[in-house]
């Protein structure tokens, strides 16, 4: 969504590459727009740290000192200055931090990448390429060019006119002739990762069916109900080690290695000793054995000295109590053990059959229908036709689905034809609980997954500042959620991963699914541009001497190169705060392995 307003003062910003002079043009406006009664308030993005304070001064040391939000006032001025360690504070909390009683517009210079409405600068002398052609938010262009453009046009020297637009503009005439530029599918809305994450994970819930399945049915599945110790683990008390059993008080306080003990049983696990160990009795005992009555401390096999119906033990240390596990050690009756929406994978099967069950609670297998779209796209098992590619994508996705554990409805390969795709996703969205499709989302002329989707159900198109992966679609179709991702093979992974994966899991129940990532030393530059989350594909290994993760790129990252998927073991993840990445410097890496 493009923002236009926040609290209805209308926000206006100019982009533009560094160099063009957005600064100076500001300053020079400024006058000229405030002697008209205008008051403004200017929220400038800078790209590097930097900081209003000076060292020494009080302010500066109070910061230091490790005031997180620090608000100084004088007479003439105030300003707070707020620490974001973490992650830099988002577009729209920055400008709710405005007064904005005591304003009539807000200007931006910078966050040339958010959607607002923004004036487009350029100048001839620095080559740089044009903003507006892929940016719907650009209201106007000003320019030492002469344009064929459908736009307001304007010289860049000419501070009078710019001051007349922005004047215009913000006239309440102005505004409503403003291009509308959101809320129709040619001027999708521009969301980071998060935005898109947070966006689909409020609008995806978890499946409310559930179902009693055998045990090793439940392996990979979501538990749909706690699970509670109905015995205590271990059930009795027992041996640790094989060794023999005694009575801790039968060792002499001095040398109690010297001591004799009769061997009195001989204890197997599965079966128990009747009788109870006197004074100066052992039991030779197998792990897991119950512990004989009287008994209480094991020493362990290699350290004794057997023979004829007698041990003894040298001068090994013994402690009390040494080597025994006692009966609800690892788990007490009733004691609390999974909560739902646990995931169950092999230590929780184990564990709950540990517990005695042989059947267990689980929530229903998401049922997921995916399809190919395009002309060009064909099926592999029979000659390549003229101007096709074989499919790539569904298998793709039907494998990463597979591995979350989905239940899968092939539906094929649908042909660029309106009517065809509407009949198909209507359909597969009467029995399916999730829809996917590939291709088709982004603005060529075949994309019709759009208009498709705009007439039977409630879709957005969005454009995700990411790379690659940026056209997206994402909505509901008869009430299930739908995702339309891009056509290309890297891309539709990469889109999968960040957004189809946390919504599956959230649908299949997980409380709170946080795929992990690591911190690796860059062994060569990674290109990024600011202001948009680079995914590049990276082998990340263990430095044997440091003991440090360490990344390079499997080379060519194009969205079409498969292989480079393949030869990949994660994503390298670069935020949108980051241009580009020097060597020896760290990055965030999404491992893959267990994921795709
Ligand atoms: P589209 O967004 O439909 O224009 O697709 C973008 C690119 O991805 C085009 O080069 C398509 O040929 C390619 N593509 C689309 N679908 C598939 C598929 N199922 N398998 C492999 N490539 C595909
Ligand atoms: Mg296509």
């Amino acid at each position: 969504m493009t923002i236009k307003t926040i609290n209805n003062i209308p926000l206006l910003g100019f982009a533009a590459y560094s160099g063009t002079g957005k600064t100076t043009l500001l300053e020079a406006l400024l006058p000229k727009l405030t002697a008209t009664g205008l008051k403004i308030g200017v929220l400038k993005h800078a790209h590097h740290n930097f900081d209003v304070d000076k060292p020494g001064k009080d302010s500066y040391r109070l910061r230091k000192a490790g005031a997180s939000q620090m608000l100084i006032s004088s007479r003439y001025r105030h300003a707070l200055m707020t620490e974001t360690p973490e992650e830099e504070a988002n577009f729209e909390h920055l400008l709710s931090r405005f007064d904005h009683k005591a304003l009539d517009v807000i200007l931006v210079e910078g966050c040339k990448n958010i959607a607002f409405p923004k004036i487009e600068l350029n100048r001839k002398e620095l080559s740089k390429p044009w903003l507006h052609p892929s940016d719907e938010n650009i209201i106007a262009i000003a320019s030492d060019s002469v344009l064929d453009v459908p736009l307001p046009t304007m010289d860049i020297n000419d501070l009078d006119a710019i001051s007349q637009f922005i004047i215009e503009y913000l006239s309440p005439a102005g505004k409503t002739e403003a291009p509308a530029s959101c809320c129709d599918t040619l001027s999708p809305a521009l969301l980071s990762v998060k935005q898109g994450q947070q966006k689909i994970l409020e609008a995806v819930s978890s499946a409310a069916m559930t179902e009693n399945v055998e045990l090793m049915s439940a392996y990979g599945r979501v538990l749909a109900q706690d699970i509670v110790s109905p015995i205590n683990v271990p059930a009795y008390t027992n041996s640790a080690m094989d060794g023999f059993a005694l009575r801790a008080e039968d060792l002499p306080t001095e040398n109690n290695g010297q001591q004799q003990f009769d061997v009195v049983a001989s204890i197997m696990a599965g079966h128990a000793f009747d009788g109870t160990l006197q004074q100066g009795q052992a039991a030779q005992i197998m792990t897991g054995a119950p512990m004989p009555k009287g008994a209480d401390t094991v020493v362990m096999r290699e350290q004794a000295t057997h023979a004829n119906s007698k041990v003894s033990f040298g001068n090994a240390a013994i402690t009390p109590g040494q080597n025994v596990r006692q009966a609800g050690e690892d788990l007490a009756i009733g004691q609390s053990v999974f909560e739902k929406g646990t995931l169950i994978e092999a230590p929780e099967l184990g564990m709950i059959g540990s517990l005695g069950f042989g059947q267990v609670e689980v929530k229903r297998k998401l049922n997921v229908a995916v399809f190919s779209t395009g002309d060009e796209v064909q099926a592999p098992g029979s000659p390549l036709k003229a101007n096709s590619i074989y499919d790539s994508n569904r298998f793709t996705i039907m494998a990463m689905l597979q591995k979350l554990g989905c239940d899968i409805v092939d539906l094929g390969i649908l042909e660029d034809d309106e009517s065809v795709m509407e009949a198909a996703i209507l359909n597969a969205s009467e029995s399916a609980d999730l829809v996917v499709t590939s291709g088709g989302v982004s603005v060529g002329d075949a994309d019709f997954i759009k208009d498709v989707l705009e007439k039977s159900g409630n879709v957005d198109f969005w454009r995700i500042n990411m790379r690659p992966g940026r056209p997206l679609a994402f909505g509901h179709i008869n009430g299930k959620p739908f995702f339309g991702l891009p056509g290309n093979p890297v891309a539709v992974m990469v889109s999968f991963i960040n957004f189809v994966e946390p919504a599956i899991r959230k649908m299949q129940g997980i409380q709170q699914f946080l795929p992990f990532k690591a911190s690796a030393v860059a062994e060569m530059p990674l290109r990024s541009r600011q202001g948009r989350t680079e995914f590049s594909r990276g082998v990340y290994t263990m430095n044997e001497e440091t003991g440090q993760l360490t990344v390079r790129t499997t080379g060519k990252q194009g969205s079409g190169i498969l292989r480079s998927m393949s030869e990949a073991n994660c994503l390298i993840e670069i935020s949108p705060n980051i241009d580009t990445v020097k060597t020896g410097e760290s990055v965030t890496i999404v491992p893959l392995q267990g994921r795709i």
